[in-house]
Order: C-alpha cells, then sequence, then structure tokens
C-alpha cells in the first residue's frame, strides 16, 4: 500500500506562479490513496491549459493514448503538473520528455499489500519526492546508491560503477535537464533526507 499526499500549498505556488499548467489526475490503482477533493479545490486557483483524470498513468501505453487526445492543450501549457504517486509522474515525464512535468505530491508507503504490477518506473515511496528537482526521475531507484544530491563520480561512459549494465542515473538526470533547459536547478541548496518519515 501507499499514500499520497499534496505537498505544501506554497511549494505548489512556487512551482504554478504566473505559469500556464496542464494538469493530471491519476485515481489510479486501489492500493493507492489519492487527495481527490483537496487536489481539485487547489487546481481551481491555477491558469490551466485543461485537465486529464484517469487511471493507471504508470502504464505506458494507456497514457500515450490519452495524452494525444490532449495534444493542444499540453502544447499551450509552460508546465505539467501531475497528482499521482511517484510512479506515474516518472512515467508522464518519460512520455513528454521535452516538457517540465512536476510532482505535486509526496508518496509514502504504508504497510499491505504492494501489488503485483510490472513497471518501467520505480519509487521508493521515500515521503519528500525529489523529481521537481531531477528532471522527473526517480534519484532514489535511478541511482545504485540512490544518492539525492548528485553523481558519486564513479560513472564510466554513462553506465554505473556499482552495475556497468545499467546507465548512470545521475547521468540521465542531468541529460534530462539539460533536454528541458533546467540544468539550473542543480544549483539549489543540498537536499537533505528525512529517514524519519521513510518506510
Ligand atoms: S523521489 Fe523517488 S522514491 Fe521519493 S517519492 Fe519521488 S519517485 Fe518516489
Ligand atoms: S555511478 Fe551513477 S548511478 Fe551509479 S552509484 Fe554513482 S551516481 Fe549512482
Amino acid at each position: 500500500m501507499l499514500i499520497t499526499e499534496m505537498k505544501s500549498r506554497e511549494v505548489l505556488d512556487a512551482l504554478t506562479a504566473g505559469k500556464k499548467v496542464f494538469v493530471i489526475n491519476c485515481h489510479g490503482c486501489k492500493e493507492i490513496r489519492f487527495p481527490e477533493a483537496e487536489a481539485s479545490e487547489y487546481q481551481k486557483t491555477l491558469d490551466v491549459t485543461g485537465i486529464l483524470t484517469t487511471d493507471y498513468i504508470c502504464n505506458p501505453e494507456n497514457l500515450q493514448i490519452r495524452l494525444e487526445k490532449y495534444a493542444a492543450q499540453i502544447e499551450a501549457a509552460d508546465m505539467v503538473l501531475v497528482f499521482s504517486c511517484g510512479v506515474g509522474v516518472q512515467t508522464v515525464a518519460s512520455a513528454l520528455d521535452t516538457m517540465k512535468v512536476c510532482a505535486a505530491c509526496d508518496t509514502y508507503a504504508l504497510p499491505g499489500y504492494q501489488g503485483v504490477t510490472p513497471l518501467e518506473h520505480d519509487c521508493d515511496q521515500c515521503g519528500q519526492c525529489y523529481l521537481n528537482l531531477t528532471g522527473g526521475i526517480c534519484p532514489l531507484t535511478a541511482c545504485s546508491k540512490s544518492l539525492i544530491n548528485g553523481q558519486c563520480g564513479g560513472a564510466k561512459k554513462g553506465k554505473c560503477e556499482v552495475d556497468p549494465n545499467m546507465d548512470c542515473g545521475w547521468e540521465r538526470i542531468y541529460q534530462r535537464l539539460k533536454k528541458i533547459g533546467r540544468l539550473d536547478v542543480l544549483k539549489c541548496p543540498v537536499q537533505l533526507r528525512n529517514y524519519a518519515i521513510d518506510k
């Protein structure tokens, strides 16, 4: 089980101020609690170009079909704000890899059944989602050491020093941020991880 909680109003306002926003709500799977009413209220305060509310955005094929129907509204937006668990946000960021895609929620673990659907992306349910600083690629699961402040320095030709068969997660994050013109976020203050809220 897991639970999504909206980030603070201050954080969301800072992300969306002066921006045209395309909103994606995932009312997804039964393992996840989604803050539906709170999200709907907050979305009324945004300058939205469109709202897509659907389920299972973590399924790339399903998501692609839905995104195609909203292509014009997405094109008209400065950013896409996703209300879902971390897997959903990563799937959207992957599908819209030239757009600024942001997470509106943090994802926490809850005890209980977790589901067995094989997914392309992974979320460690850390409770303080970093995807807005990493171009929509999870640093906890894409990096073998779960580093949250950049590369360890051990990568060789873009491959991880722990597992040479996998791409270095931080190399991927750098390339994604470069592609969407957001390398500036790498200059933000050092991130601290609060293990007290971790599972
Ligand atoms: S940073 Fe990664 S582990 Fe943490 S909530 Fe976001 S996607 Fe999940
Ligand atoms: S090489 Fe990259 S993915 Fe591997 S541990 Fe270092 S930073 Fe993480």
